[in-house]
């Protein structure tokens, strides 16, 4: 029985849900079932080619996060899910701290996956990099007038900010990380003063942002740069730039997609195959590419327009702190007026 939804609502999760794909080879022995909140266009292309590769015949069910997290709690030890996919180590935190995977000794992993890119304990590993980072308005700023998180709450930018909702895991995540570095007094200081920065009502998505800079209504934000690299892609001219943060301190705040095997996973050995696959040099790149994240493992070269974005530090602090302290990130948030 489901923790967190009456029966009948979980059922209709289930009727919302995309549909079971079955690989086209004839059926094996060899049958891993995957859960993800990855676009399945993205994922499903990779899982094919594993099944061709090895005769294994993948499963694999599409959400949102939210809904797989309640399918697994609902089905318990009953699940047929062996591999949890999801975005954001915010939410793959959550899933271990529900109970919902299981750890994994992989030296293949260990040894393609750094080690701030996944669970210290082993739970869930970062398959994509995705960072988040400063983007301006090409038309009214200067990339050398930018610095870092913390300088956009600087009055001098007083109406030109324009921010993502905090209801979104991505904001609570980047301020969970802040908070491991500096502490909750001044980051709730930095929040209060972006607040007081901020050009108009805060955006759902990070497209809607960029699209409002693009426009003119604000001058600088903070988004996933991969929303900005399919603006890009549809229009080369899009006048929005993108600026590595905190360069010159700790590193521009990064987080994972990943995955981890389910604690009552059929086929351990086989989920932890299929991973270990999707952590390899012939993967990753398409992995990440598709969507313009950066690989995690360090070996494989992003590839594609995010190439001219240039190299950047990244922030090392690992990224479960994300999950750890996304209670006291939103309350800190709350406190801070961000909405
Ligand atoms: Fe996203």
């Amino acid at each position: 029985m489901t923790k967190f939804l009456p029966l009948s609502r979980y059922f209709l999760f289930s009727v919302a849900m995309a549909s079971v794909t079955l690989a086209s080879h004839p059926a094996s022995a060899d049958t891993v079932t995957v859960y993800s909140a990855r676009n399945e266009q993205l994922l499903k292309p990779l899982l094919d080619r594993y099944s061709k590769e090895t005769g294994t015949e993948i499963k694999l069910l599409t959400a949102n996060e939210g809904a797989l997290l309640a399918r697994l709690n609902a089905e318990a030890t009953g699940t047929p899910a062996d591999v949890l996919i999801t975005v954001d180590a915010g939410n793959l935190w959550q899933a271990a701290q529900q109970g919902l995977l299981q750890p994994i000794n992989s030296s293949i992993l260990n040894q393609n996956i750094p080690a701030h890119l996944r669970d210290p304990g082993n739970q869930w590993f970062g398959l994509s990099v995705r960072a988040r980072t400063i983007v301006y308005s090409k038309a009214q700023i200067q990339a050398k007038d930018l610095s870092t998180y913390e300088d956009l709450a600087d009055p001098k930018w007083k109406g030109k900010l324009c921010l993502r909702t905090s209801k979104k895991v991505y904001n609570q995540s980047l301020i969970a990380m802040m908070i491991t570095e500096q502490g909750e007094a001044k980051t709730e200081a930095m929040v209060k003063g972006w607040i007081a920065n901020l050009a108009t009502d805060v955006f759902p998505d990070d497209t809607a942002l960029l699209k409002a800079i693009a426009a003119g209504q604000c001058q600088v934000g903070i988004v996933n740069t991969y929303y900005l690299g399919r603006l890009l892609d549809k229009d080369a001219n899009f006048p929005v730039g993108l600026f590595w943060a905190n360069q010159n301190t700790s590193g521009t705040h990064v987080n994972v997609s990943g995955a981890g095997i389910t604690r009552h996973a059929k086929n351990k050995a086989g989920a932890q195959k299929l991973i270990e696959f999707l952590s390899s040099d012939s993967a990753q790149l398409f992995y990440t590419d598709q969507d313009l994240e950066f690989p995690a493992n360090p070996k494989v070269k992003p590839d594609s327009l995010i190439k001219s974005w240039g190299a950047f530090k990244p922030n090392l602090i690992n990224v479960s702190k994300a999950g750890e302290l996304q209670t006291t990130a939103t309350r800190l948030m709350d406190r801070a007026g961000y909405r």
